[in-house]
């Protein structure tokens, strides 16, 4: 009954994940998937998240359907949250609950597909390893604009190129303001200015990923990048995942945030998300989506919450330096690390690197070389440091 199934390759990252997990061997190191973790190596629920589901519990009376958008309370507190009122102009914002950022950047492009006239992505080099599987399945064209020199850093004026030279009129630009999966090596606020102030003169369509809001610079610091751009552009698409900050991965609670100045745009395009909902999924699972609400709308929860995150991001920026120092101690300069932002920063290793860490050491890192910095600690860092500075005598 069917056609012949060609083979697919399964995703590298996953298999290496898989590997990971059938090892045994009690001094694993696994920097694979990007889950974060605490300094004994567990993703504990959050405290914040026991409370607010101890009242979920308690309180709910009713498992009858939702509205295709989501939790309500959700919809509005996660809204005033991100983009106060006092802090952009956006003219009309929308809010739709998704299923987990990859579900917001789905309904985005879908929705972008259907109603743009190039229907072309900018993606950036290296991005997201889901990013071009998520806006191909939509039937959007991808088209890819490097990010990163032949050192891997950050490569600011060919960026800049490309958005003022090839990228036409209404293309959409995939962009993430902050904790750049998977570098590490996130754009300066001058740079990152200049690009939202080129992408809106180029007349793009915004898409901003943020899965990492707080565990950069700061709650605020974080989301003052998509604020510059809802002020501006004509409309933008904000892509945002709670997996990350609130602990709550396999509840799959996100949101796609549609604003900006044209007045009544986003409200037009209101109908056509919920549309795309309606025919996909229906609407999106309930829990994940009030565990937030009631977090952001309890003022004590809020605090706890914020408290938690704060760890979260104090924990990565404390294994980043320590990480970078050992590194300077074997001859290898490692700033970039220091200096970045967010879970991951990638490493330039070799196949046979790889293999020869994961057999010899039992450590574990995907063949883009992206490592999860939160597997890192105090029982571990040191002994990965010295797993790599023995690579040159390999
Ligand atoms: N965007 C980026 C950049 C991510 O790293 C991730 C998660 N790894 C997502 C989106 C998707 O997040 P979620 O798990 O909420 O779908």
């Amino acid at each position: 009954p069917l056609k012949s199934l060609p083979a697919i390759l399964p995703d590298p990252l996953l298999q290496v994940a898989q590997l990971a997990r059938l090892d045994r061997r009690p001094e694993k190191i696994d920097l694979t998937i990007g889950v974060y973790r605490d300094q004994h190596g567990q993703t504990p629920v959050l405290e914040s998240v026991k409370s607010a589901e101890k009242h979920l519990l308690e309180t709910e009376r009713t498992k009858s359907y939702l509205s295709t958008d989501g939790v309500e309370q959700f919809c509005e507190e996660i809204t005033g949250f991100l983009l106060p009122r006092g802090e952009v102009t956006c003219s009309d914002i929308v809010t739709i609950q998704a299923v987990g950022g990859t579900g917001a950047l789905s309904l985005a492009a879908e929705f972008l597909c259907r109603f743009t006239k190039n229907r072309t992505v900018w993606v950036p080099v290296p991005a997201w390893s889901n990013h071009v599987p998520v806006m191909e399945r939509s039937g959007l064209t991808v088209r890819r604009l490097g990010r990163s020199d032949s050192l891997g850093r950050r490569d600011f004026p060919a960026f800049m190129r490309v958005i003022r030279h090839q990228a036409r009129p209404g293309d959409i630009i995939l962009l993430q303001p902050g904790c750049h999966n998977p570098t590490g090596d996130d754009w300066t606020d001058e740079e990152w200015s200049a690009i939202a102030d080129a992408c809106i003169a180029s007349r793009l369509i915004p898409i901003l990923d943020v899965a990492y809001h707080g565990l950069g610079r700061g709650l605020h610091d974080d989301i003052s990048r998509v604020h510059r751009v809802f002020s501006q552009a004509e409309i933008a698409f904000l892509s945002y995942s709670c997996s990350k900050n609130f602990s709550l991965y396999r509840e799959r609670v996100g949101a796609l945030i549609v604003g900006g100045l044209k007045r009544g745009l986003a409200m037009a395009i209101h109908p056509h998300l919920s549309a795309i909902a309606r025919a996909a999924y229906s609407m999106p699972p309930s829990h994940g989506g009030s565990i937030v609400g009631h977090i952001l709308a309890n003022e004590a929860l809020r605090r706890i919450w914020i408290d938690e995150l704060a760890d979260m991001q104090n924990r990565l920026g404390k294994i980043r330096s320590t990480f970078a120092c050992h590194q300077a101690l074997a001859g290898r300069d490692l700033r970039h690390v220091a200096d970045g932002h967010g879970m991951f920063t990638l490493l330039p290793l070799s196949e046979q690197n790889l293999i020869h860490l994961r057999k010899k050491h039992a450590i574990y890192i995907p063949s883009s070389g992206r490592i999860n910095l939160a597997g890192l600690n105090a029982g571990n860092l040191s002994r990965f440091a010295y797993a790599l500075s023995q690579l040159n005598n390999q």
